[in-house]
């Protein structure tokens, strides 16, 4: 009974400043893209093949949320694209107020499209919004495919799922109809996106459902 009293005013704040956030963004005309996976799944592949696909086509910023290290983000900030990195030091999630102030770092009105790369895990980073319009869970085939039953709560919270590393489906026991099933399942109006952020495969569709979802929010 206690916990419940607790929790529930701490997801208050976090919400108010997520909305925060997303008001800001919006008078920008900037889309934010939540993007949450395990470790290793493939997230800031996937952020560096959405700005080599989007180039040109639309501006985008990164938000690199890590435990520790500016590994990723000085990989983003190799291809010249305005990144921020968040070291949460130890914190296993983003939230609200942390992409707040790393959203002050950044040249919002030179921005179209935000990609924030959350902590890698797939329990945390679901309860806590930080003012993301889009929600989107990458998995890969190097994975089980009964991931979606095992983490239900970020694969029905999300309005696409992105299936890295298909080159490797040969080589692994991975069942492509069990996941996309199990997705169906549990979030039968999430989009899926199989691709390979490797060989670039499959990349293409995603960038460009990506941008329609920019493009509708721009009206
Ligand atoms: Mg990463």
């Amino acid at each position: 009974m206690k916990k419940v009293e607790v929790i529930t005013p701490i997801l208050n704040a976090n919400d108010l400043v997520a909305q925060e956030n997303q008001n800001l963004l919006k008078t920008h005309g900037i889309l934010p893209v939540n993007l949450m996976a395990s470790p290793g799944a493939g997230k800031t592949s996937l952020v560096l093949q959405t700005i080599k696909a989007l180039q040109g086509r639309a501006r985008l910023g990164v938000v690199e949320g890590d435990i520790a290290s500016s590994i990723d983000s000085d990989k983003v900030a190799a291809t010249h694209t305005p990144v921020v990195q968040i070291n949460t030091g130890g914190e296993c999630h983003l939230d609200a107020l942390t992409v707040q102030k790393a959203l002050k770092a950044l040249p919002l009105s030179s921005l179209d499209i935000l990609l924030i790369e959350n902590v890698g895990n797939l329990i945390c980073p679901v309860e806590f919004r930080l003012g993301e319009k889009i929600r989107v869970a990458i998995a890969s085939v190097a994975e089980g495919d009964d991931k979606p039953y095992k983490y239900p709560g970020i694969f029905t919270s999300v309005h696409a799922v992105v299936l890295n590393k298909i080159d490797l489906l040969p080589y692994v026991d991975f069942d492509l109809e069990a996941m996309r099933q199990a997705i169906k399942r549990l979030n039968p109006g999430a989009k899926i996106f199989e691709l390979s952020c490797r060989t670039g495969e499959g990349v293409t569709a995603w960038a460009a459902w990506l941008e329609s979802q920019w493009k509708v929010q721009e009206k």
